[in-house]
């Protein structure tokens, strides 16, 4: 049996048409990434950073998982535990997929955050009319998306899983973005083999064993089909 570590970024989510930050012109959907995605932000303006992360939670109705993620949802039926995967997406089209086994690294859109007592639930709705919190009452909660700045989620389980992994695929990441841009190199110093799926070269490209390259779409599917065969 083979263990194996998938990591997916804005890549994957883009060819769902979940717009991403790092586009040519370095804004998200018209904003600077500072003045939405860090703490100093929301201490400055929480409205605007509320009504964007509304907006974005909003889109998700709109779009729909892609091939890639039925491929890695088909992957996990067949490998079960031996299959995680860690996302940097805040959407949830690998749930919806049908993937259960998903670590999201940087939050998630459908999660409110307690500034008050740190309580993180599964939020649907709006911010930006600072409702309260479930658990303690307060008024205080904040999309629960990891900023620039802070420190991302779950590092220890992702960690314990890249020293047990045979496989580890990074699909749809730039290779700029620490710490996810060094899991390949701490996965090849565990030992595994590691494999590259991505529209273009990337960053990290020669820190992987193979890299393959074209749509996510595409790639996914037959890679899941060859592991699978
Ligand atoms: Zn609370």
């Amino acid at each position: 049996m083979t263990k194996v570590v998938v990591l997916t970024g804005a890549g994957i989510s883009a060819e769902s048409g979940v717009p991403t930050f790092r586009d040519a012109d370095g804004l998200w959907e018209g904003h600077a990434v500072e003045d939405v995605a860090t703490p100093q932000a929301f201490d400055r303006d929480p409205l605007v950073v509320q009504r964007f992360y509304d907006a974005r939670r909003a889109a998700l109705l709109g779009v729909e998982p892609n091939p890639a993620h039925h491929a890695l949802a088909r992957l996990e039926r067949s490998l079960g535990d031996d299959l995680l995967v860690v996302t940097q997406n805040i959407d949830d089209l690998h749930e919806r997929a049908g993937s259960t086994r998903v670590l999201h690294m940087h939050g998630e859109l459908l999660s409110a955050q307690c500034r008050a007592c740190g309580t993180r639930s599964r939020w649907e709705v709006g911010l930006h009319d600072d409702p309260v919190c479930p658990h303690c009452g307060a008024a205080a909660l904040r999309p629960d998306v990891v900023w620039f700045g802070e420190v991302p989620y779950e590092m220890d389980r992702i960690f314990d899983a890249l020293e047990s992994c045979d496989l580890f695929v990074s699909i749809g990441t730039s290779g700029a973005v620490y710490p996810a841009a060094g899991f390949v190199r701490a996965a090849r110093a565990y030992g595994a083999r590691t494999l590259e799926l991505n529209l273009q070269p990337s960053e990290g490209s020669l820190f992987f064993h193979e890299s393959r390259q074209g749509p996510a779409g595409l790639l996914v599917p037959a890679w899941v089909d060859e592991l699978l065969a």
